[in-house]
């Protein structure tokens, strides 16, 4: 049977933690609808990974892609002529590795990089030599509070903050007087994480660049996420009229939810099984 795919209810403010995000109006009540009728053959999918596909781990090298995962992302990708690709926070070099052999088209570092259909690198790295001066700056800040661990991608930079949710507010606060005086910067705060990366750049425009592109444009997108630095991806499949799905719990202003990663992969499974 498939997993129960619910349907977000009223809009409600939120207090989102990115610059961008800030403002955005979120759900949190859902009410359960049937499954929206997404058909693999015309649709193009944009899937994040941790704790979208795969359960969130304590560390980011703590997790691995189970092999029938791969399978079934490889049939997908099969039955959609290509239109799959990953839409991270990790770099695309850590993405290939947790899913090799497979190469998937893919946004890294929440866009900063990105891999088209075609194989082709994008990377936003402007900035790069600025975030490359602040890392001591920033390097201060997390080593004064005990419980973070700094994690370098090269385009973006990620404070993990896991299992001190306590510790958040301050760090924040830290990071946003280090960036303040740099508006080509944005702090984005995810699960146990903040992460300072370009302005410029993030999911839901990675998502609108794909959807230009073969073999993504001129279907309809679909994009499972489930967290704040996901909103913007919901934003623009919605906007596109695609399928937003936040994956877990808690405030977004996806369409529809799916409980866990295990039912976001039982749904995808659903999708390549009832193929007709
Ligand atoms: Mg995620």
């Amino acid at each position: 049977m498939l997993p129960t795919i619910v349907h977000n209810g009223p809009v409600m403010s939120f207090p989102g933690s990115s610059r961008r995000t800030q403002s955005l109006p979120l759900a949190e009540a859902p009410s359960p609808v049937p499954p929206p009728g997404v058909d693999c053959r015309k649709s193009a999918f944009f899937l994040d990974v941790d704790g979208t596909l795969l359960p969130l781990a304590g560390h980011p090298r703590d997790v691995s892609v189970p092999r029938a995962l791969l399978e079934r992302l490889d049939e997908i990708r099969s039955l959609a002529q290509g239109a799959l690709a990953l839409v991270s926070g990790r770099p695309l070099a850590d993405l290939d590795r947790l899913f090799a052999p497979e190469i998937f088209p893919a946004a890294g570092q929440h866009g900063a990089e990105r891999r088209d259909g075609a194989g082709k690198l994008h990377r936003r790295d402007t900035h790069a030599a600025l975030l490359h001066r602040l890392r001591p700056k920033i390097s201060r800040c997390t080593g004064r509070i005990r419980g973070s661990f700094v994690e370098d991608k090269g385009l973006c930079i990620a404070i993990h903050v896991r299992d001190r949710p306590e510790i958040v507010d301050g760090l924040r606060k830290e990071l946003e007087s280090v960036i303040s005086p740099h508006p080509e910067l944005a702090l984005l705060e995810g699960k146990n994480v903040l992460e300072i990366h370009p302005a410029a750049m993030d999911k839901g425009r990675a998502l609108e660049d794909f959807l230009t592109e073969l073999p993504f444009r001129g279907r309809h997108p679909v994009f499972l996420g489930d967290d704040v630095t996901d909103e913007s991806g919901f934003d623009a499949v919605d906007r596109a009229g695609g399928t937003s799905i936040k994956v877990g719990a808690g405030p977004s202003r996806a369409r529809y939810r799916l409980e866990t990663p295990a039912a976001a992969v039982a749904w995808l499974s659903g999708l390549a099984r009832d193929h007709p």
